[in-house]
């Protein structure tokens, strides 16, 4: 990102920012609510265009993504809602681009799709409805529509996995599922992630650098081992829940 910003009217939510996610790294942005992470994720995915700057994914600008078209740069999002279509079953979620796009025949994509729901510990639930499964199930949905693979896709360079907020309002346990899942799924695809999360455990398991986005801009950029002793007073009022 060179130079980034995105506004909405006179609201200023991303000003002139700059950041460079290293192949295979693993990044968690943390800001307050309204601090603009899920536009930024947004702007990277390609579902929204900046205001200003650039933003280039191996170097390539990322353009507007069409739904036509099979995107180029590997890019996937896990949305901040889980964002099922809710008239289609589980199967039909999870095999959405390999239905639209692969050509796999049924047989392979449902093989793909147990594939995908087993890696979330959700084997056997294709047939069910989104409406018919817990918040937390839909999340875990959610995260394998995001990681099904096709083998027949066009072999791409380092992907880039999104997670908008994917712990928040989980338990202990399914919080630590999920982020081993994040930590072995960037690992086996050799994915650059960014996630975004408020949550202190997400932040240690799975993050390499943190950057702290306030106010429009990355106040603090740095190695997580930092982020827990920084004496930055961005990250000090974080870390003690109090900015906002
Ligand atoms: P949260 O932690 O609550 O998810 P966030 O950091 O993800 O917050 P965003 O959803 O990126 O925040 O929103 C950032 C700002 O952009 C907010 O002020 C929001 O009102 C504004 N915004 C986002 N989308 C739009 C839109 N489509 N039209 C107008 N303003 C928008
Ligand atoms: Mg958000």
């Amino acid at each position: 990102m060179e130079n980034l910003s995105m506004r909405w009217g006179s609201n200023i939510v991303l000003d002139d920012i700059d950041l460079r996610l290293q192949a295979g790294e693993r990044l968690v942005v943390v800001g307050p609510s309204g601090s603009g992470k899920s536009t930024l994720l947004r702007l990277l995915a390609g579902l929204q265009l900046p205001t200003s700057g650039r933003l280039r994914i191996h170097g390539e600008p990322q353009t507007y993504l069409r739904l036509d078209q099979r995107h180029p740069p590997d890019v996937r999002l896990v949305f901040q809602n889980p964002a099922l279509l809710a008239s289609l079953s589980v199967k039909e979620n999870v095999g959405f681009l390999l239905y639209r796009f692969s050509r796999l025949s049924e047989q392979e994509i449902a093989e793909r799709v147990d594939m995908a729901l087993q890696a979330v510990g959700l084997a056997g639930i294709e047939e069910q409805m989104p409406g018919e499964l817990s918040g937390g199930m839909q999340k875990r949905v959610s995260f394998a529509r995001a990681l099904i693979e096709d083998p027949t896709a066009p072999q791409s360079l380092t992907p880039l996995l999104l997670f908008d907020e994917p712990t928040a309002g989980l338990d202990p346990v399914a919080c630590t599922r999920i982020e081993d899942l994040i930590v072995r799924t960037s690992e086996l695809v050799q994915a650059s992630s960014l996630v975004v999360s408020h949550v202190m455990s997400t932040i240690d398991r799975c993050a390499e650098r943190v950057a702290l986005l306030y106010d429009g801009r990355f106040r603090w950029i740095g190695a997580v081992e930092d982020f827990r002793v920084s004496t930055n007073p961005y990250v000090v009022q974080f870390r003690s829940g109090s900015l906002q």
